[in-house]
């Protein structure tokens, strides 16, 4: 334990919450598969950046959590890999078919956001493929694209949605796909979206869910708007902050 807070110190990592696993300062000691790490390392991303140290293990332990680090940190890896790695296991589990999934969503406040993560998932689910894990289909849920263009993530089932708000809920609405599945929900720039006023979006999305849920909140900026949200909609949360918050 005492060797854990000393990692905190090193990287300025400040948690608060109970039973809060292990930082852990390297890929390879992670729940990460080899070949994951290996892609990694061949784009330049060789240790983990402070929010990566403890907010993967934090995620991987299945709890929720609030991540507050600021831009530019690595937060989009802290919270994409262990929902592959979640998603990878219930594939492995029970293939996916037709019309069923996602186990994730990711939360974007704007298209650009979510088509750049969108990228980011597409690119390491790609590695994790080529490597000889299953294939995992990704959906971006934005306004201007069409599900028929996307309707071929659809065939082997659905694992992964990347959306913004607005654009998600009326899918749901829809029913062109349902949560009933869903496990994880991460809402990336949690402060942005809730200025722009996605915040009854979010709630309506969430009471789409069936299941208990595993949900992430990650932010720049940790305003009293957030705190409160993550108070109402979040289970015996862990608070990662990364200092430095130039925000
Ligand atoms: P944030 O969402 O916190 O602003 P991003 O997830 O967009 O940050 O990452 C910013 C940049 O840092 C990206 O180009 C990403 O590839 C890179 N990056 C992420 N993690 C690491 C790492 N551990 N080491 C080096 N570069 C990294
Ligand atoms: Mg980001």
């Amino acid at each position: 334990e005492a060797q854990h807070s000393k990692l905190r110190e090193k990287y300025h990592i400040l948690v608060e919450g109970d039973d809060i696993p292990p930082p852990i300062n390297s890929f390879t000691d992670m729940k990460i598969p080899s070949v994951m790490v290996k892609h990694l390392k061949s784009k330049g991303i060789v240790d983990p950046t402070p929010i990566q140290i403890q907010g993967i293990p934090t995620a991987f332990a299945g709890r929720d959590m609030i991540g507050i680090a600021f831009t530019g940190s690595g937060k989009t890896l802290a919270f994409c890999m262990p929902l592959i790695m979640f998603a990878l296991e219930e594939e492995t589990k029970l293939p996916f078919e037709r019309g069923e999934g996602p186990v994730g969503i990711i939360l974007c406040p704007s298209r650009e956001l979510a088509t750049q993560t969108y990228e980011n998932m597409m690119a390491w689910t790609a590695a994790l493929h080529e490597g000889g894990f299953p294939a995992l289909n990704t959906l971006l849920c934005i306004g201007g694209i069409s599900m028929a263009e996307q309707s071929h993530v659809f065939n082997k089932g659905l694992h992964v949605v990347v959306a913004t708000p607005g654009r998600l809920m009326d899918l749901l609405e829809k029913k062109r796909f349902n949560l009933e599945s869903c496990k994880y929900l991460c809402m990336d720039e949690a402060d942005r979206m809730i200025d722009l006023g996605f915040e009854e979006d979010v709630r309506t999305i969430m009471s789409f869910f069936k299941h208990q849920r595993q949900t992430l909140l990650f932010s720049a900026t940790m305003p009293r708007k957030i705190q409160d949200f993550a108070q109402q909609s979040l289970i015996k949360p862990i608070l990662v902050n990364v200092g430095r918050a130039g925000a």
